[in-house]
């Protein structure tokens, strides 16, 4: 009767056990495809509708998880037409900025490619799906070292990060065939338009706080051919004493 008992006490355990990890296995996959759809319409009202059609630039929009590159409480509107807060004061930058910065660069392969302001990582995940060696620099240690971290688990071996001042670029890899800034300086880093290859492209929101302009820089002959793109308005460029540049 007693053997009975607990035979019956542990099969009833084994079934809530079962029961549970089934449920919590149906809400993770519940919890992706939710993701997924999010992901898909944003990529379609946000970024398609507004005119961006590089078709390796939509595929990695489509593709990288957005969500995992925010702090948990704000997982559910990652997928929002904003910028969200990413701690440290800082923001990661809003989905369509994301994608329009990448596509002006018109990016190959084999570009190699420096970024200022690793913020989160998203941007440097976006990169590293369409070109081979992605460069990254972050002023403030603990998002540098939390987005490291982010990027190697999810597998990105062609991104290095690296914590330090972006304003003087990383010149042990240059020259670099394409440049984004996520930050915003009042003026261009004079090491950065050094270390841009010949025929290479720079992407950087110049300007005073409150009215920046995203400009697009083409290194032709050794002169920098600037083009104006859109109004934005970033975090500043700071040096290691927390000045703006
Ligand atoms: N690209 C990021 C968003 C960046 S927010 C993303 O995808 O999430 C801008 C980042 O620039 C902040 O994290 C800020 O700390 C960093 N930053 C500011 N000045 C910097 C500098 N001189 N060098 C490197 N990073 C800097």
């Amino acid at each position: 009767m007693r053997r009975m008992q607990i035979l019956n006490n542990s099969i009833s355990a084994h079934a809530l056990l079962l029961l549970l990890v089934g449920v919590a296995v149906l809400s993770t996959s519940h919890a992706q495809d939710l993701m997924e759809r999010l992901r898909e319409r944003m990529v379609r009202t946000q970024i398609e509708n507004r005119g961006i059609k590089a078709p390796a630039v939509l595929k990695a929009m489509r593709k990288v998880e957005r969500h995992r590159f925010v702090p948990e409480s704000y997982a559910s509107r990652s997928y929002g037409d904003h910028p969200l807060p990413i701690g440290e004061g800082q923001t990661i930058s809003q989905p369509y900025i994301v994608a329009l910065m990448t596509e002006v660069l018109n990016l190959k392969e084999s570009d190699k490619v420096l970024e200022i302001g690793t913020g989160s990582g998203y941007q440097a995940a976006i990169l590293g799906e369409l070109c081979d060696s992605i460069y990254t620099i972050e002023i403030v240690e603990v998002l540098g070292k939390r987005a490291a971290n982010l990027l190697d688990t999810l597998g990105y071996e062609n991104i290095e990060v690296k914590v330090g001042d972006g304003y003087k670029g990383w010149p042990e890899h240059a020259p670099f065939d394409a440049i984004i800034v996520t930050c915003s300086p009042t003026q261009i880093p004079q090491p950065l338009q050094d270390q841009l290859a010949e025929g290479g492209r720079m992407v950087i929101p110049v300007g005073k706080r409150d009215a920046q302009e995203l400009v697009l820089l083409t290194k032709q002959e050794g002169k920098l051919q600037q083009n104006h793109i859109i109004p934005v308005r970033f975090v500043p460029m700071v040096d290691s004493t927390g000045a703006t540049y």
